[in-house]
């Protein structure tokens, strides 16, 4: 019966990282997202939302992310059987239109921006249709969380844990399967591109922070605003903002490609670029979680072309 269905995500490997350009002290693992099958993280939480709201009746499902949110409700949709409508902004890529369409969605181009995207989006849903918020809705922050699990169950207890935020879903989530876990002592690096540092600059003055544009080339951290969730941790758990620059994120994805033969978007490589760079906080750390967010959004001669353009 499809409302017992499987988890739509796979268990993912925790793998040891050593390398020559490996720039910290203690142990560094690496929590592997990027070979969840729709490239990314996003499906533990989008998929259990899809689930939850399929269980509640929905019989379709609307997203207006062109990237891997949308990419992992496309995903959803087709497990469950169910029709999708993704909504991208004229900016979205080829490449990423074709990812959705390659999941059997249904892509609709509206608006310049995202926000004119996701308004039109907004409209389409109601009724039987479930709008699946990106990073902003407890379900998304539940199906995030069995990644904690996972690591606590492999028998590894980190004193760090680094992630990439942009809308702030997987700090939520990770967060969530801490405290679940009993895991309240354990710091969390949260890492951001400059240009997309929405998080930081909300932790800095104390209160949600809009950005007036994204101008980091790491498209899935450019949440202008997080989430009122997000930031509310920051009062209940220790968190480092730190922030990185493009060409530093770049440099990251390019070395891990070389190390682990896999690519990530920038988004994740912000994350890796700690490990690869060494950060004061980490230098009396014995053994430090990475979570490798992913992201289906880039190829390897893409990560060239940007690295030779970054400053
Ligand atoms: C969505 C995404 C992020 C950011 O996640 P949030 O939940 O929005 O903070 C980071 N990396 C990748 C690859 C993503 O797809």
């Amino acid at each position: 019966m499809r409302r017992n269905m499987r988890r739509l995500h796979i268990e993912t490997p925790l793998l040891e990282f050593r390398t020559m350009n490996n720039k910290v002290n203690g142990n560094a693992w690496l929590k592997m997202e990027s070979i969840q099958p729709t490239g990314s993280f996003k499906i533990r939480g989008i998929g259990f939302s899809c689930q939850e709201y399929f269980a509640r009746g929905a019989k379709k499902l609307i997203s207006s992310s062109g990237g891997n949110a949308g990419i992992a409700v496309a995903y959803s949709g087709r497990k469950l059987g169910i029709p999708v409508i993704v909504v991208v902004p004229k900016t979205t890529t080829e490449r990423a239109k074709e990812l959705i369409k390659i999941e059997n969605a249904e892509v609709i181009v509206k608006g310049n921006t995202w926000q004119e995207a996701h308004r039109y989006a907004l409209n389409l849903s109601g009724n039987d249709a479930a709008y699946i918020h990106p990073f902003d809705d407890p379900l998304i922050w539940n199906g995030h969380s069995t990644l904690i699990d996972e690591v606590k169950q492999s028998g590894l207890k980190p004193d760090t844990i680094v992630l990439s935020v942009g809308g702030g879903g997987l700090l939520c989530g990770v967060l969530q399967g801490m405290e679940k876990n009993g895991w309240y002592d354990i710091p969390v690096v949260a890492v951001e591109t400059h240009g997309a540092d929405s998080f930081y600059r909300s932790v800095q003055t104390g209160r949600l922070v809009e950005l007036n544009e994204i101008t980091s080339i790491a498209s899935s951290l450019g949440a202008k605003k997080v989430s009122q969730a997000a930031l509310d941790w920051v009062k209940k758990h220790k968190i480092l903002c730190h922030t990185v620059s493009d060409k530093e994120a770049l440099e990251a994805c390019i070395k891990f490609s070389a190390d682990h033969r896999i690519i990530v978007e920038p988004a994740c490589g912000a994350s890796l670029s700690v490990l690869y760079s060494g950060i004061e906080f980490l230098q009396d750390k014995r053994s430090i979680l990475v979570i490798v967010c992913g992201g289906a959004g880039v190829t390897i001669e893409q990560l060239h072309i940007w690295y030779n353009q970054a400053t």
